[in-house]
């Protein structure tokens, strides 16, 4: 089956696998798991954060951040596309009390001069502003992403006044092997980051909070208490300390195999049309009279699976499990679907 569903799909490598059996571990809600910490401690010092916590989510490492960043009655400014707005059971205003500030924007991007007109005034009936949160590459705008320039125009936003600067990176490394930029200097913008080592990593389980370690402290009691303090998942934090150090130059593979297979859709008569892609994820629109479901439908017959994106649009998403040997099958089966 070749599995375009999303990033999150991929299984173990053999050699991911046999370095999580060797994993030494210990129990973490004591902070005794020694692969846990040793993965908190080179994720931290990676973006030259202080601190770090593993969590069992991407989707807990937003709340984390939303939580521990907030308090009632404020407010987050995001994207209308993002995870946090759009995915997460809309947690924000279950766990922090708090609104959101959905800014529709063309292609998944914040504009600051647009946040900047957004920021509420303190009267005592609005919501407070005090949280930003760009989501760095956007999912549902197809994998595009933000450069380093465009993140700091943000940051100069989130500054002015007074903003916490949250950055979700679920695929943030799919946007570094783009631009070249470091971690370093993505630290260095954001209070909190959350990366995911389940989507293109190709981690089983688990995502990082990064932040100073007054926040991340305030994180890991709030974790506790959401039900996400794990015992003895050093076997798991063993398979983001291996995806770190052998998946993330990797990652490249998966783009030029989006970039083939859009050369690809940009040929086939039964595509309208597809958003430029960036990185491993292409959304694509199917001609008006062919729902997106009979495409899923007929392809996944075909052995191939891939999500409906909308009445007529579809997804695809390259990561680590899709092969070279897989793309030749891939090409036949779009091409002759209709
Ligand atoms: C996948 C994803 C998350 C986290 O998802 P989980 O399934 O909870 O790990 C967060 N943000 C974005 C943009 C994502 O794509």
């Amino acid at each position: 089956m070749i599995n375009l569903i999303s990033d999150t799909v991929t299984k173990p490598t053999k050699e991911m696998l046999e370095y999580m059996m060797a994993a030494e571990v210990g129990d973490d809600v004591f902070g005794e798991d020694p692969s846990i910490n040793k993965l908190e401690d080179k994720a931290a010092s990676l973006f030259g954060k202080e601190a770090a916590l593993f969590c069992p989510s991407g989707t807990m490492t937003n709340q984390l951040a939303i939580k521990i960043n907030t308090l009632p009655l404020e407010e987050v400014i995001c994207d209308n596309t993002a995870h946090i707005y759009q995915y997460e059971a809309g947690a924000y205003a279950f766990h922090s009390g708090v609104a959101v500030n959905p800014i529709i924007s063309e292609d998944g991007k914040l504009i600051p001069s647009i946040v900047d007109s957004q920021i509420k005034t303190t009267y005592d009936w609005l919501p407070h502003t005090t949280m930003l949160a760009v989501e760095n590459s956007c999912n549902r705008a197809g994998g595009n992403y933000y450069t380093l320039e465009e993140m700091k125009n943000l940051y100069a936003v989130a500054k002015k006044h007074n903003l916490v600067y949250h950055l979700d990176g679920a695929r943030l490394f799919n946007v570094l092997v783009e631009t070249g930029d470091t971690t370093k200097e993505i630290g260095n913008l954001f209070d909190t980051i959350s990366i995911c080592l389940s989507k293109g990593l190709g981690a089983p389980v688990g995502s990082l909070l990064l932040g100073t370690k007054e926040k991340i402290k305030s994180a890991r009691r709030f974790r506790k208490a959401f039900g996400g303090g794990m015992r003895q998942a050093g076997f798991l934090a063993a398979a983001g300390i291996y995806a770190l150090d052998h998946h993330i130059d990797r990652l490249k593979e998966d783009h030029q195999k989006a970039t083939y297979i859009e050369n690809v859709l940009n040929k086939t008569p039964w595509v309208k049309s597809i958003k430029p892609v960036k990185t491993n994820i292409i959304i694509f629109q199917t001609e008006d009279d062919l729902p997106a479901s009979e495409v899923v439908q007929k392809l996944k017959a075909k052995g191939v699976n891939c999500s409906a994106f909308g009445n007529n649009l579809i997804r695809f998403v390259f990561h680590l499990d899709i092969t070279e040997q897989m793309m030749p099958s891939l090409e036949k089966e779009i091409i002759t679907l209709k």
